[in-house]
């Protein structure tokens, strides 16, 4: 067994059976990039943002979700979707045509819309909208929110155009409309130490976030990181590194929160280097392996809320 919340899990407990994604790809771009707060992006993000799998963003919302549930839904029996909407900023639009993507996506099939973005591009008007779309369809509502590090000198240096303040005020702001919380993390970003990983757990498990999504740090052609890499300005932590801040990162995270994926991937043409050279699924066993054998699970170090001392 795994000694972790798994997501699919979650999934099945919520909606009672299995429930696939389907990514949606918006010809969109981010505030990061285009000027606005700033050029050239998160030092790690690569020209296609961070969305490797989605289609083609030239095809309708509606398009996108048909010809993937035809080909998810006949290959995995599929009954229920969460439309996701994935790649770069997503709420970086005016109000009129978030409301279109989104009433785009609405089917009888779709149980969750889920909205990755950045913590500083959510709107009230925005959130407003999807409560209603959540009441009047019966729609779960996830904002799935990139963080990466609550070190917010390694923001800094990552060029991430936020802190962490933003980010705590967007998670109470959705929480507010009753909305589910994914929270992506990178653990072995060069600057931060494994104090910063459990500072993170335990951040997320005091703000009772729902999910995470995980991830070792990849470097994608084209990105401001790969040229740093290049010239030697940082280097990559080992895998057994990954493997421990990942254990430690469960450890004090609330067993809660559902885990949606302990490590990420990208197509080897698209990066200098990811997961050490070593595919996903054998990292994944590799940590549930350490986990098992250190005596280690999910929530096994949280102990630290709600007054603990005075207890
Ligand atoms: S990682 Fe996300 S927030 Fe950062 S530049 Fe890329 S799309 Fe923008």
């Amino acid at each position: 067994m795994e000694p972790y919340y798994v997501y699919s899990n979650f999934l099945k407990e919520k909606y009672g059976e299995k429930v696939y994604r389907i990514p949606i790809n918006l010809p969109l771009t981010c505030p990061n990039r285009d000027g606005k707060i700033g050029v050239g992006g998160c030092t790690f993000c690569g020209d296609v943002g961070v969305g490797f799998e989605s289609r083609n963003n030239l095809e309708s919302v509606e398009e996108q979700l048909q010809k993937n549930i035809n080909y998810i839904g006949s290959k995995y029996h599929a009954k229920k979707f969460i439309a996701y909407f994935q790649n770069y900023t997503n709420t970086y639009v005016e109000q009129s045509k978030f409301e279109e993507c989104i009433l785009s996506s609405i089917r009888e099939d779709v149980v969750e819309i889920a909205i990755s973005t950045r913590p500083d591009c959510v709107t009230e008007e925005q959130l407003k909208f999807l409560k209603t779309v959540n009441d009047r369809y019966h729609i779960e509502i996830n904002m799935e929110l990139g963080l990466q590090t609550v070190n917010y000198h390694t923001l800094k240096n990552i060029n991430r155009g936020h802190t962490l303040a933003e980010f705590i005020d967007c998670i109470i702001r959705c929480k507010k409309y009753g909305f589910q919380t994914t929270v992506h993390m990178i653990l072995n970003l060069p600057q931060d130490s494994k104090e910063d990983v459990i500072e993170g757990a335990k951040i997320l498990s005091a703000l009772e976030v729902n999910g995470v999504k995980l991830h070792s740090l990849y470097i994608p052609k084209g990105s401001i990181m790969a040229q740093e890499y290049e010239r030697g300005q940082f280097q990559i932590g080992t895998m057994e590194d990954y493997i421990e801040r990942v254990a430690f990162f469960l450890s004090y995270l609330s067993p809660d929160i559902a885990i949606q994926r302990l490590i990420g991937r990208a197509p080897e043409k698209d990066v200098i280097s990811c997961n050490f050279n070593t595919s996903w699924w054998k990292i994944k066993d590799y940590i549930i392996e350490y986990m098992n054998q250190n005596n280690l699970y999910q929530g096994c170090y949280f102990n630290y809320l709600g007054g603990k001392i005075t207890k």
